[in-house]
């Protein structure tokens, strides 16, 4: 399992690559995940201001 991104959600403010201690999160247009990175801790999910992010 890896962190899901609700692409019509993301505001791309980034908090979420900040708060990501393994640097799985990146932002594009949106936020974007690096499968082969994701651990599952849920951290950006913590931080998210607009609750686009599950896991
Ligand atoms: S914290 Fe939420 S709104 Fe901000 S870039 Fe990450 S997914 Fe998008």
């Amino acid at each position: 399992m890896v962190v899901k991104i609700d692409e019509e959600t993301c505001i791309a403010c980034g908090l979420c690559v900040e708060a990501c201690p393994v640097d799985a999160l990146a932002v594009e247009d949106v936020a974007k995940v690096d499968e082969s990175k994701c651990e599952d801790i849920g951290d950006c999910v913590a931080v998210c201001p607009v609750d686009a992010l599950s896991l």
